[in-house]
């Protein structure tokens, strides 16, 4: 099996389901990239995001749902809170993402993990519903806007800093979660 379906293995073990519904299970994703970040997964096989249609509007609508729960459950804020996709997703089996916005993880690594969920790589759940349903299908990000994207100055989600690398800016994350 390879890595890209690291998830549908993962969703086959009950004791991973934080919540499970007819319709889609929550688990914990394995690399976190803040305090909280979960995963909501639909039982349906569908592959990603390029596969829905307007069909699949009541499943996502379900999915936020079971986002909500879980932030609910954990007893946390829903405004502390990104909900959405990555607009290039990697792994496969859909996945919504439900990450805090403090961004404080060891496994938070690279420039690419701060901005596949801080630039428009990451598309909130609300845009994404709201260009299914009027497109009726999801499209992909041009290679020129992918990479333009990766490559966005690491700015701060709380304040106007700036980092110059990695390590001083997983620093100044810290900060912010320590006031
Ligand atoms: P994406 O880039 O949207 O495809 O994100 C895939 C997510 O799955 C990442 O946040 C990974 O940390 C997470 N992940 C990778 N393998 C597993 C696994 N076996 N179980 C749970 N989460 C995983
Ligand atoms: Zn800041």
């Amino acid at each position: 099996m390879s890595w890209q379906t690291g998830l549908i293995k993962t969703i086959l073990d009950p004791s991973n389901w934080i919540i499970s519904t007819d319709v889609a299970v929550v688990i914990a994703d394995k690399f976190p990239k803040a305090r909280h970040h979960y995963l909501v997964i639909p039982k349906a096989d569908i592959a990603s995001i390029f596969q829905l249609n307007k069909t699949h509007l009541p499943l996502l609508e379900e999915l936020h749902l079971l986002a909500h729960n879980v932030i609910e459950i954990r007893g946390e804020k829903i405004d502390n809170f990104k909900i959405g996709f990555h607009a290039e997703p990697s792994m496969q089996r859909l996945h919504l993402h439900v990450i805090s916005k403090d961004f404080v993880s060891s496994c938070l690594k690279t420039k690419k993990h701060w901005n596949s969920f801080n630039t428009q790589l990451f598309l909130p759940y609300d845009s994404l519903y709201t260009q299914l349903n009027i497109e009726g299908s999801i499209k992909r990000l041009s290679k020129v806007t992918k990479e333009a994207l990766l490559a966005t100055p690491l700015k701060c989600n709380q304040c106007s800093f700036v980092a110059k690398n990695i390590p001083s800016f997983k620093e100044h994350l810290q900060d912010h979660s320590a006031l």
